[in-house]
């Protein structure tokens, strides 16, 4: 990582850290990311884990990859390979061995034996849905479950059958015996342990009982020895059964639970359940379609590790609620690219040009810079003729002055090449050119005209000999509203012209494209292969952002 990356602004929780580190609380920190692996990671877990593997790296402590992984009928492995994935292209290691809180079903289960003994948790019978109008409302306390004042041994003895299989899903659960009159509604007895038949990707059928998360979470981080849990600010009221669960349970570390706003990202949505429905649904071309803001669209979409980092680093953690403007997300690629993408020519809706003056076949080799500003990018060869395509936007029969482009009789530089004049077009039956048929100025090459004539604009180009077909696929928004989020059916808000496709063509090097390396296509935008589609028989670009912001557009 660079030593911009690492120069971080500081922030709250690096604040606390600090003084914890002053007070000699800790040694050295220790956090975790610990995702569900119920879905693929999208950009808001990114900010969680630049800010957990950011803080470890930062203070030379620790970060452990956990999943979380107690609710078997939503998970699936396919969602921990590609979790792991994504975290490593990130650019951020793990300490030792990836952790499951699977690893922990006895610990947890000993320690439930433990609330029970202790007269602090019981089985409870009521149904589910008895247990939700039991538990009050903001504004009213709830009332004693009929079950809560079971004796231990009774308690032991169900919890045993429990395990065993002795009773159907939803027919009881481990409850702790906290306050049913708590203003924190998360501590009126909250469920610890409910029944589920279901196999599990790590512990396959060994468990019919599983531990709810909010028991889960903080015996792992103590299991683990976390010193600070980051999470995001929903949790904040399940701080007190995190704190509650830890203070009665024989278990030496103390890690402590602090919140952080999630982002929210405009005309996106940051919510593995809803984008799940996108994937069902076929709205989007599975988990990784570029228009996801999942960390494997991003990259599918020509995103770099580092400008993802950048984009953490620029939006900063508080606890202030916060939607974030696309553009802010975009500029931080754009500002990379325009560092470090080689520079190539490619034309999305092709008409032919026709320089007469050169002779019939001509060809010219042109050795051009790959970057105009860095020289260490090198030099390609690039073939110009007398037949081009250049783009159908990049001429007007007639225009005004602020059209720097080709005109009928008037003249333009070919990027790398000559200054050319439009002479006359051919036109197909129903009026659209088809041929622009030019003459060149062979001594401007590289060179302005020797009499003094000014040439302001400058086209792309690339030889129809020469150039290569390709698919350009070009993303916009895929909702139309900011917030998809806050709207009863997501799918209405759907932008149905968020994917176009144009047919054109590209300069012969980029043949050999090579996924992840991203191409500014000149006066384009910024592009690269489709790692899924793409094939050097047919080459599929995905345009990764344009060269300025036109969301306000
Ligand atoms: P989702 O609603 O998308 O399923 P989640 O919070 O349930 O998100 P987890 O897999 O449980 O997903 O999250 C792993 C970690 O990532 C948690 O610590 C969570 O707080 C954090 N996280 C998830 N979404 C965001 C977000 N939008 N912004 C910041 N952190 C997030
Ligand atoms: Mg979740």
């Amino acid at each position: 990582m660079s030593e911009a990356e690492t120069a971080r602004p500081g922030n709250f929780i690096r604040h606390i850290i600090d003084e914890d580190l002053e007070a000699g609380k800790y040694k050295t920190i220790h956090t975790r990311f610990p995702p569900e692996p119920n879905g693929y990671l999208h950009i808001g877990h990114a900010k969680s884990i630049c800010l957990n593997f950011g803080i470890a790296n930062d203070y030379h402590g620790k970060c452990n990859l956990r999943f979380d992984d107690t609710n078997p009928a939503k998970e699936d492995m396919e969602y921990v390979e590609s979790i792991k994935n994504d975290v490593a292209w990130l650019g951020f290691h793990w300490d030792g061995a990836i952790r499951y809180s699977s690893d922990y079903f006895d610990q947890l289960y000993d320690y439930a034996l433990e609330l029970i003994n202790k007269g602090l948790a019981y089985v409870d019978e009521l149904t589910v849905e008895q247990i939700r109008e039991y538990r009050g409302t903001l504004t009213e306390p709830g009332k004693n479950s009929p079950y809560r004042d079971r004796s231990v041994e009774e308690n032991l003895d169900l919890f045993n059958r429990m395990k065993n299989g002795e009773f159907a899903e939803g027919k009881a659960c481990l409850r702790a015996k906290i306050d049913m009159a708590s203003p924190f509604i998360v501590m009126r007895d909250p469920v610890l342990y409910r029944i589920k038949f279901a196999e599990h990707h790590q512990t396959g059928n060994q468990w019919c009982i599983y531990p709810m998360y909010d028991f889960t979470h903080c015996i792992s981080d103590a299991i683990e020895d976390i010193t600070h849990s980051l999470c995001t600010l929903e949790f904040q009221d399940n701080r007190r059964l995190y704190d509650w669960v830890l203070d009665n349970i024989s278990i030496q570390a103390r890690p402590r639970q602090y919140e952080f706003s999630r982002l929210n990202l405009e005309y996106t949505l940051t919510s593995k359940r809803k984008l799940q429905l996108l994937v069902n649904e076929k709205i989007v071309d599975g988990w990784d379609d570029p228009r996801m803001p999942t960390v494997s669209g991003l990259r599918r979409r020509g995103y770099t590790p580092e400008s993802i980092r950048e984009f953490c680093r620029r939006i900063g953690v508080t606890k202030q609620e916060n939607v974030i403007e696309m553009a802010a997300l975009e500029s931080c690629i754009r500002d990379d690219l325009n560092v470090n993408a080689p520079r190539a020519m490619a034309v999305l809706d092709p008409v032919k040009l026709v320089i007469e003056n050169l002779p019939e076949g001509y060809e010219e080799i042109l050795n051009v810079a790959n970057h105009p500003a860095d020289e260490s990018k090198g030099r390609r060869e690039l073939a110009f003729s007398r037949e081009l395509y250049i783009d159908r936007a990049d001429f007007r029969e007639e225009a005004n002055k602020q059209y720097k482009r080709l005109v009928l009789g008037k003249e333009v530089r070919l990027r790398y090449a000559y200054v050319i004049k439009a002479e006359r077009v051919d036109k197909d039956v129903a009026g659209n050119i088809t041929t622009i048929y030019c003459s060149c100025d062979t001594a401007t090459l590289g060179k302005d005209p020797a009499d003094g004539r000014k040439v302001k604009g400058v086209i792309h180009w690339v030889s129809v000999a020469h150039a290569k077909p390709a698919e350009f696929r070009l993303y916009d928004r895929l909702f139309k509203v900011a917030n998809p989020a806050a709207e009863k059916d997501v799918l209405s808000t759907i932008n149905l012209n968020s994917l176009i496709i144009r047919h054109g063509f590209v300069e012969a090097s980029l043949v050999n494209a090579q996924f992840n390396v991203a191409y500014q296509f000149e006066r384009e935008g910024y592009f690269c292969t489709d790692n899924v589609h793409s094939s050097p028989d047919k080459l599929i670009f995905n345009r990764t952002v344009g060269l300025r912001d036109t969301w306000q557009a």
